[in-house]
């Protein structure tokens, strides 16, 4: 069967939401709300669609959230919503992820204006980033009135939803329809402009500024071989395929180093780009990897050979190429904590793979960057405080670039930017807590 990057899961039918959101027991507590990072009542939109009242059902998910319809396909929902959903007396939790994604569907195809009438002050700030913490940060604001403009080093909007996730997982026309929502709330945008000053835009008329720029650091294994033509970085490699797949070229028999999100959409890309082999190896076991569950699911069916508790010890070369790798079986010396250093290599149980690419999918770092000069950082991530706020007045950042306990997600992300959005307006009203 041939892959492509169209979407396959299907978008549920009216009648399939509501006979689903009738079978919600609207508990007295709902737990389901307390999954979701983002605040949303999720109980109260799930009750909205029973009631087939679907516009009542978006504007509660937009309060909290304002990407329903790409949080509704991304979420990692089994370990958030539906997971505190299983708690209850039903068999198999409500399908929250989809009931949102439904509605957003809906209710962005419906013909009536979908912006709310907004009081303006000429209040200008800037968001440094569009992925989804500066766009959720920016809505926020421009909502509250005050003048956003977005700045975006690249050509397109969107961050990690527009260049990392593939288009099989995430419709690049769901990103679309929800930026220009945003654009519709009166939000500008400076596409291709890199902000390396916080002088410089402070003194360009901004009162406020929000760093949402994301990690852009690649990080590699550090094994010899790493030079070879063929090894190329995962989130690169995502990038070219998003940009245009036709144009990747990838070789036959590809191998993929990492086990959490990206590396699972690089092995499944590099299938719909040529691939006829993908072997992907990592040093966590199955119930250990950091991927999300329908990820690995798809990857399996799709045919990737999952090496797993192996650690990758050297590309193999010929010709300057890459020609496979060499890697062992491994334990753990402290159970639960997956890092190289604490692995135990076993004795005779070495691994080679034949292979014409190596794409290290292991992770990514903060970019350093002259934006940071003054603020305070950990281990490049900033430091804010519960405010959002860095350790300089008025400048407030959210998403992957913060030094965080929670997990790095896209409803995370979303969360973290209008948590600063309201502290910005706080902040740009005088609130006496930030005197
Ligand atoms: C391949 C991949 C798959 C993922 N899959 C999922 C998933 O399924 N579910 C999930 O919840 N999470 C997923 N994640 C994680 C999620 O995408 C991130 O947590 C989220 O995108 C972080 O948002 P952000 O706004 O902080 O940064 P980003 O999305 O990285 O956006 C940052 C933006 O800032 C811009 N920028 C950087 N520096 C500057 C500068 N100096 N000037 C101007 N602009 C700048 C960048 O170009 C970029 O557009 C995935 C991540 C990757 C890489």
């Amino acid at each position: 069967m041939k892959l492509s990057f169209k979407e396959t899961k299907p978008v549920m039918t009216q009648t399939q939401a509501v006979l689903e959101a009738s079978r919600c027991l609207l508990c007295e507590d709902a737990p389901c709300n307390k999954g979701c990072p983002a605040g949303i009542d999720v109980k109260k939109f799930i009750r909205a669609i029973k009631f087939e009242n679907f516009r009542h059902s978006m504007d509660l998910i937009k309060e909290n959230n304002i990407l329903p319809g790409v949080c509704g396909i991304v979420c990692p929902r089994e370990v958030l919503c539906e997971k505190e959903c299983s708690n209850t007396e039903l068999s198999t939790p409500i399908k929250i992820g989809d009931l949102q994604r439904f509605v957003a569907e809906k209710e962005y195809t419906a013909k009536h204006k979908l912006s709310p009438t907004i009081k303006k002050n000429k209040t200008k700030v800037v968001v440094i980033g569009s992925g989804p913490a500066g766009l959720s940060c920016a809505a926020e604001l421009a909502t509250r009135g005050f003048e956003v403009t977005i700045f975006e080093r690249r050509e397109r909007l969107g961050g990690v939803l527009t260049y990392g996730i593939p288009a099989y997982r995430l419709p690049k026309r769901v990103v679309k329809q929800e930026i220009n929502y945003i654009k519709k709330l009166g939000v500008k945008a400076r596409k291709g402009t890199v902000v390396d000053s916080l002088d410089d835009v402070l003194n360009s008329g901004f009162r406020a500024v929000f760093i949402g720029v994301g990690l852009g650091k690649p990080m590699f294994c550090g094994i010899p071989g790493e030079k070879l033509k063929g090894v190329v970085e995962g989130v690169k490699f995502l990038e070219e395929v998003n940009e245009n797949p036709k144009k990747v070229v990838i070789g036959e028999r590809v191998i993929v180093i990492g086990g959490g999100s990206v590396a699972m959409d690089c092995a499944c890309s590099a299938l719909r780009v040529g691939a006829r082999h993908v072997d992907l190896v990592c040093l966590e076991a199955p119930n250990e990897l950091p991927a999300f569950r329908e990820e690995i699911e798809r990857a399996q069916n799709e045919g990737i050979n999952i090496h797993t508790r192996f650690m990758p010890l050297r590309i193999i070369g010929k010709d300057g190429k890459v020609a496979g790798l060499k890697a062992i079986k491994i334990d753990w010396k402290i159970p639960g904590r997956f890092l190289p250093d604490n692995a135990v290599k076993i004795k005779g149980s070495n691994l080679t793979l034949v292979g014409d690419a190596v794409i290290e999918a292991i992770g990514q770092a903060p970019e350093p960057s002259l934006l940071f000069k003054g603020l305070k950082t950990r281990r490049g991530y900033l430091v804010v405080n519960k405010d959002m706020m860095t350790s300089k007045k008025g400048v407030f950042a959210g998403g992957d670039i913060i030094i965080s306990k929670e997990g790095r997600t896209v409803v995370q992300s979303v969360a973290e930017g209008k948590k600063a959005g309201e502290a910005i307006a706080a902040y740009l009203k005088n609130s006496s807590k930030f005197k």
